[in-house]
């Protein structure tokens, strides 16, 4: 039987729904559109329109995927984040709507014309340092990761936004390595789930997501401590940072920075009002006159 885009869409909704997959009506449309190369608006201006065999099979092998849990994102190989879309692999955290939370705080601080420079620790995707640097167009980041293959990601997202001169991107071990005072920003999204937690969180991240980029440890805090003053070190005086946190982990986080030496520490909330972003500054050098 041939399906038209409203058929699709309404089989595709009944087989997620059935398998217990969560949000099966926005699913079912993002597969529905992907697998017919049709945008949101076909689908109500154009209901009628008909699969071609190509599209329901690939449709098919979608939803199929989906009933199983694999994340949309790698279903269709990308993410919209802030403004920009990311190629996304199981190799790299999918960017998360939490995370732009960081994107915010920074657009609010740094100038739109001056030329600085911002790291990104733990870069994955690219989703932060690429966001910035999108909206701030004399600013240039350095981009580091522990993986190679989110490197290939962050990489390839660079060069499709046009970002690619004025980004580097350098595999190495958080900071080891970087001088010292050289960053007027340093932005992280470190691991920050304990342990015995990975265990209990949805499929699509438990099954399909990089260990490597969700654990930190027994009480999820194991990259901070090192990464506080690091962090500290690699900023120039009167620099800023924002790190990602878990909802419940402001007070730990925000001691971590404080003990590194860190000033003005304050935690920002996420659009869920739940703690999200951990910001502060290194104290700037005090003038001689
Ligand atoms: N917020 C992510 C999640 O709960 C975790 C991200 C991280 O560890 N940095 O899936």
């Amino acid at each position: 039987m041939t399906l038209n885009l409203v058929q699709a869409w309404k089989g595709a909704r009944a087989r997620l729904e059935e398998a217990g997959v969560p949000g099966p009506v926005i699913d079912a449309r993002l597969l529905v559109e992907a697998a017919a190369e049709a945008t949101r608006v076909d689908i109500v201006t154009d209901p009628y329109r008909e699969l071609t065999p190509a599209q329901e099979a690939r449709l098919e092998e979608f939803v199929t995927r989906r009933t199983r849990r694999e994340p949309v994102s790698h279903i269709l190989g990308r993410k919209g984040f802030w403004k920009i879309m990311l190629r996304v692999t199981p190799d790299v955290l999918t960017p998360r709507p939490d995370t732009e939370t960081v994107v915010e705080y920074v657009l609010r601080d740094f100038p739109e014309h001056a030329p600085w420079t911002v790291l990104d620790l733990g870069v994955g995707s690219g989703a932060i340092l690429l966001a910035i640097l999108a909206e701030r167009p004399a600013a240039r980041g350095l981009g580091v990761d522990i993986s190679e293959e989110a490197l290939a990601v962050a990489r390839d997202n660079a060069a499709s936004l046009g970002l690619a001169n004025r980004v580097a991107l350098l595999r190495a071990d958080w900071s080891a390595g970087l001088e010292a005072s050289s960053f007027d920003l340093v932005v992280s999204n470190p691991p920050y789930i304990a342990s015995e937690v990975i265990g209990t969180l949805d499929p699509e991240v438990r099954d399909h997501e990089p260990r490597l980029a969700l654990e930190g440890g027994a009480d999820g805090l194991d990259h901070y401590r090192l990464l506080a003053p690091e962090i500290l070190r690699v900023l120039k005086p009167g620099g800023r940072f924002a790190v990602e946190i878990g909802y419940d982990q402001k007070t730990q986080v925000e001691a971590l920075f404080r003990d590194a030496g860190a000033v003005f520490v304050e935690t920002i909330r996420d659009l869920g009002d739940r703690d999200r972003v951990v910001v502060g500054e290194k104290r700037a050098l005090e003038r001689a006159d």
